[in-house]
């Protein structure tokens, strides 16, 4: 992926964007490798997942609540890696969230 000269397009991240994300990650800890082949480099994608909250089991029920996360993925195997924005202080408009230790 390029530096500098990225653009943010349609809605995708921009470079700027990634590289909070990675800073904040940094920040909590997040500084293991790969925990699949041991790699010690990573893209942050240009978007988010947000997985939809489910209450029953055998129940598919879409636009309720979510876990929107950051998402991490190992350039040597491909590993992905899901971190929620909300435990990084990410959430747009959100309180910050509260102490942890
Ligand atoms: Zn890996």
């Amino acid at each position: 992926m390029s530096e500098d000269t990225e653009r943010p397009q349609q809605g995708k991240l921009s470079q700027q964007e990634r590289d909070r994300i990675g800073a904040r990650l940094l920040e909590h800890g997040a500084r293991l490798p790969c925990p699949r082949c041991g790699g010690t480099h990573f893209v942050i994608a240009e978007g988010y997942f947000s997985h939809p909250l489910q209450f029953k089991v055998g129940q598919l029920v879409l636009g309720g609540q979510t876990i929107p996360c950051a998402i991490v993925v190992c350039t040597k195997c491909g590993f992905i890696s899901q971190h929620a924005l909300g435990i990084l202080d990410l959430m747009p408009g959100e309180e910050p969230a509260r102490e942890r230790k």
